[in-house]
């Protein structure tokens, strides 16, 4: 069963994440790799976390004229990660010019491409601050359409946001969601959080899940009782 659950890493000690990568099972989850963390261990590391057969979530949200961002989009192709991202804001033809340029991979090769709307940390004055005068949840549904029109496999939202997007986009249209939390772990910084049943009841694909599973005491324990709770939802 392909697993559901993506595993923020989150680490700026390289150590630490192999060590934690170690305990983990490539059947039970993905495993996200952002900014900092590619920024500090580099092409090498992706690569070594890929040979260990983990899907790997390269959540690098390139923003860019559409040649360059393409571009971008190939090299990071080229590490055999399973997803990456862009920012729906990039545009329409930067998004349609980063899917055709995966499509030489083949449709079962090429990384899944999904974007960013709005960010989670802009609120309605931020957006106004650039000139969006729509409602936030209007604009994320607003690139979410965008997204879905220039060919991308989905987007990341919020759980909350995760229930009008299913409503609005077809099914095969990934909706990929942090901010979960399993009953009666910490909720860390996040707000408004969803177990994980609550978030695949809300049409969510992929559960991004960090620390609740990267600052346990036994990681692979953690992870087998989120899978337990959501067996009975196979992705379809
Ligand atoms: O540890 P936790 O489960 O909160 O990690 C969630 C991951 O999802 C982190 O990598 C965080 O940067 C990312 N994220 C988020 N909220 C968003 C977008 C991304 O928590 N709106």
């Amino acid at each position: 069963m392909e697993p559901r659950v993506i595993v923020a890493l989150d680490f700026d000690n390289e150590v630490s994440a192999r060590n934690l990568i170690e305990q983990l099972d490539p059947t039970q989850c993905k495993l996200k790799i952002g900014k900092e963390m590619f920024t500090y261990f580099g092409p090498d590391f992706v690569k070594w976390v890929v040979s260990k057969n983990f899907g790997v979530f390269l959540d690098l949200k390139f923003h860019d004229i559409p040649n360059t961002t393409a571009k971008a989009c190939l090299a990071a192709a080229d590490l055999g990660v399973w997803m990456i991202n862009v920012h729906a804001s990039g545009g329409l033809k930067m998004m349609e010019t980063a899917k055709q340029a995966l499509d030489h991979w083949g449709n079962n090769n090429a990384p899944k491409l999904i974007a960013v709307t709005v960010l989670t940390s802009m609120d309605q004055v931020s957006l106004n601050q650039i000139g969006v005068n729509r409602s936030t949840t209007e604009q994320v549904l607003n690139l979410a359409r965008l997204t879905h029109a220039a060919g991308l496999d989905g987007v990341v939202c919020s759980a909350q946001e995760a229930l009008i997007l299913r409503e609005q986009l077809p099914r095969e249209f990934n909706l990929v969601t942090p901010g979960i939390r399993p009953s009666g772990s910490a909720l860390d910084d996040q707000h408004r959080v969803m177990t994980p049943p609550e978030a695949i009841d809300a049409g969510v694909d992929y559960l991004v899940i960090g620390r609740p599973v990267t600052k346990s005491e036994d990681p692979l324990k953690t992870l087998t009782s989120i899978n337990d709770s959501i067996r009975q939802y196979p992705l379809s």
